[in-house]
């Protein structure tokens, strides 16, 4: 056991992540989640965007359900709004993307549990078979029967080991993000030649949400917020794009579902993918909330001040029961400012 993880252990068995939790009652956590699934359903999609696995799932259910107390999206709208109080130690729970596994596995489960949640969906994609460029790409690479591909930069990277063929595509996808939204389209569509792979024409089907489903969803106390509808990183188009993305994902889902759509969540999230310029037109539309990935618990007061800016905590199958305690504690925070 690493010196971190005996840390960890040891902060998760003294209950040190609750006792923190006692002390900061006026922190909203956002629990942040894309997929829940079985890594070995998926050998050939995206694996870091595997969440969590059902069982995982549920023991992190059955935790938060515990120890916070679990609003819905219409709860916090209502407070940022004045319209309502916001209990203590309040917790939310989100995904991002609009996978279908959604549907299947995470569900049953925050029915069992009668939990509330948001999937931001990226409304491109929903009921489509088009498939994200990180799950074309995770495609070609476990399929491709070379060992090297090249980056946008002119290098060639070559791979010796799965682990390391893994740790390219992370890096290659990586790549991606730093180019402009019609940079990457080229790099990404020539992807499967490059690597000499021809992708089955159905095999992303099913893979997204259907309409059907997320009406389904929402009569079952989930809710749904935009998250562009072709999920560009908002900083790397311009701001009447950013808009477009902003609005017609919105519309699309207050089309499906005759609802207002309050919230939306930043394509990536990270601190170079949004700016004041896009939570300005997050507020100017009329959303109430926009949700970032920067890590760790956002004090209720930093978020009445600044709801355009929310910080959520992304959790990945790899967090163990006692990482992901640590990570949904206050101490994260602290550990962050
Ligand atoms: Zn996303």
């Amino acid at each position: 056991m690493s010196l971190s993880k005996k840390i960890l252990s040891f902060l998760h068995k003294s209950n040190a992540t609750r006792l923190a939790q006692k002390f900061f009652p006026n922190s909203l956590t956002v629990l942040n989640y894309h997929r829940i699934d079985y890594l070995e359903n998926n050998q050939d999609m995206f694996q870091p965007n595997i969440s969590a696995t059902p069982p995982m799932f549920e023991w992190q259910m059955a935790f938060i359900k515990k120890w916070y107390r679990v609003i819905s999206l219409q709860q916090l709208t209502d407070w940022l709004t004045n319209k309502a109080p916001m209990p203590p130690h309040a917790a939310l729970i989100t995904f991002d993307d609009g996978y279908a596994d959604n549907y299947t596995n995470a569900l049953p489960i925050l029915k069992k549990y009668d939990l509330p949640a948001v999937i931001f969906l990226t409304t491109g994609y929903i009921a489509s078979n088009r498939p994200f460029y990180w799950d074309l790409a995770s495609y070609c690479f476990v399929h491709t029967q070379t060992d090297r591909v090249q980056f946008p930069d002119g290098a060639e990277k070559a791979w010796q080991s799965v682990e390391e063929k893994k740790a390219t595509l992370k890096s290659w996808i990586e790549a991606m993000k730093k180019l402009s939204e019609n940079e990457k389209q080229t790099w990404v569509s020539q992807l499967p030649e490059a690597l000499g792979v021809s992708i089955p024409h159905d095999f992303f089907e099913n893979k997204m949400l259907t309409w059907e489903q997320i009406r389904e969803m929402r009569n079952a106390n989930i809710e749904f917020g935009a998250h562009t509808i072709n999920h560009p990183i908002l900083t790397r188009i311009s701001l009447t794009q950013a808009r477009e993305e902003i609005i017609g994902s919105k519309q699309k889902i207050e089309q499906e579902l005759e609802e207002p759509v309050t919230s939306l969540a930043y394509p990536n999230g990270m601190q170079t993918d949004f700016n004041t310029d896009i939570a300005a037109i997050a507020k100017e539309v009329g959303l109430a909330s926009a949700f970032t990935l920067l890590s760790g618990p956002t004090l209720n007061s930093t978020a009445k001040k600044n709801p355009y800016t929310i910080r959520r905590i992304f959790i990945s199958h790899n967090h163990s029961s006692a990482h992901f305690s640590l990570l949904a504690s206050p101490l994260n925070r602290l550990r962050n400012s």
